[in-house]
């Protein structure tokens, strides 16, 4: 059951104690509150999104305490340098490309190779990621479709029982989302406007670009077109697959593993979609290389995150494998 509990001392150690063991804490950002799970964890995050009830992966923003911990996850640049001294800890989100060896989940960057990282001001968030010993991945502490939650009792009322603990660190202060800001290309580009302002970010950095796709609120995208914007293979994807061809590399579901592919992995050999989830991006990614000719991919359920995954992969079907990147 649910339970809602005062941010203190203890609370927030049972929380971190939770996060380590792979389950959920709600939080409270200076933003909005979020739903949280260790970042590095890929059941973890699926979790996150099997408790959102969204009905596709994206991105999530993997949270620090400051530059240095980020500079273990991401490839970290002078331009990140200048921004997180003037903004962190703060409401400024920036995508960088990820450091080798970086150990933030594939799903909680949707099998990009690049990473949003965030260090936020508030406190109990603060004490909750030092307390944890992780970088949290969390999106808003709401099922998909509801507003952002900025109180305690707006996660109570969307998530229900869907998450073990939800810290209660009063109302948030900024109420709306983080400036999510892309530095992986020649020009710093913003993809989300929120807390920090194009103008507060110019006077640190000079001009930046908006991102053409730029939408307002919560399902803020870069668009389908844009190779960064989604993981898709190399190699056409053949979905729906009963039986498998020796050419193809197989993403398997649940026992009835046709033979014969060149290369197999299983999803999830019990049929469990968070498992499923947990692997997705890992294995597709596994099977996307030479000698393979094509990626087949046996039925997944569409149901629950089934939904998520199905959608993912139907993307990833309809990419001609020509210039989408990994
Ligand atoms: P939310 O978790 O609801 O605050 O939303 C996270 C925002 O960050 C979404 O707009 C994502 O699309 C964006 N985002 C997260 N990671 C990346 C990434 N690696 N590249 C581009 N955008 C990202
Ligand atoms: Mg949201």
């Amino acid at each position: 059951m649910t339970g809602v509990a005062e941010a203190t001392a203890q609370s927030v150690a049972e929380a971190a104690r939770l996060l380590r063991d792979g389950q959920l804490v709600a939080f409270p950002t200076e933003t909005v509150y979020g739903l949280g799970g260790d970042a590095t964890n890929e059941s973890a995050v699926a979790a996150i999104f099997e408790a959102k009830g969204r009905p596709e992966f994206n991105p999530l923003i993997s949270h620090v305490l400051d530059s240095d911990e980020a500079k273990r996850f991401v490839q970290w640049n002078e331009t990140a340098d200048k921004l997180a001294a003037r903004f962190w800890p703060g409401p400024l989100t920036l995508v960088l490309p990820r450091s080798a060896g970086s150990p933030i989940s594939l799903l909680a960057t949707a099998g990009l190779d690049t990473v949003a990282i965030r260090a936020p001001s508030h406190p109990v968030a603060q004490a909750l990621i030092r307390a944890a010993g992780l970088p949290i991945a969390a999106p808003s502490a709401n099922r998909s479709g509801a507003i952002s939650p900025t109180r305690a009792e707006h996660v109570a009322e969307s998530l229900g029982e869907r998450v073990p603990l939800i810290l209660d660190g009063g109302p948030c202060l900024v109420g709306v989302e983080s400036t999510v800001l892309d530095l992986t290309g020649a020009t710093p580009t913003l993809l989300r406007p929120g807390g920090a302002t194009r103008e507060a970010i110019e006077a640190v950095i000079g001009p930046i670009a908006v991102s053409d796709a730029l939408p307002s609120g919560d399902s803020a995208r870069k668009s389908p077109g844009q190779l960064e914007s989604h993981y898709a293979p190399a190699r056409p994807v053949r979905l729906g697959a009963t039986s498998v061809g020796a050419d193809e590399g197989l993403l398997a579901f649940g026992a009835n593993v046709p033979q014969g592919a060149m290369l197999t992995y299983n999803l999830s050999p019990s049929g469990d979609l968070a498992e499923a989830a947990a692997n997705l991006f890992a294995q597709m990614r596994l099977l996307d290389r030479p000698g393979i000719g094509r990626i087949a991919v046996m039925p997944i359920p569409e149901t629950g995150l089934g939904l998520a995954i199905n959608d993912r992969l139907r993307r990833a079907a309809a990419g001609d494998g020509k210039d989408r990147g990994r």
